[in-house]
């Protein structure tokens, strides 16, 4: 079962610089998960755990690491589906197929 806790951690997220620009992608995506939103629901950290996402991943391109244009917030349940970090499978439901949205 992969885990998150107990990985190397780029050096990188514990920086200064990466803190300060993390508060700043927070605060200019409102506290509010962006793919949440897209879909027409409001997560704030009231709702989840808020984390920031690098659109290009940092270790293909280090040299956006900071850049606001390839920084986006997002909260964990999408930021783990985007990078498809499952800790398990999820039990498909088998009730989804039969839903009608007419
Ligand atoms: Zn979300």
């Amino acid at each position: 079962m992969p885990y998150v806790k107990g990985k190397k951690v780029n050096p990188f997220y514990l920086s200064r610089s990466w803190k300060d620009k993390r508060l700043e992608i927070l605060e200019r995506d409102n506290y509010e998960c962006v793919m949440c939103k897209s879909e027409g629901r409001v997560t704030t950290r009231n709702d989840a755990i808020l984390e920031i996402d690098h659109i290009q991943e940092l270790d293909d391109y280090p040299e956006l690491a900071l850049v606001d244009e390839n920084l986006r917030t997002l909260c964990r349940s999408c930021h783990n589906k985007r990078h498809k970090r499952f800790g398990f499978t999820p039990k498909k439901n088998k009730w989804a197929d039969d839903e009608r949205f007419d």
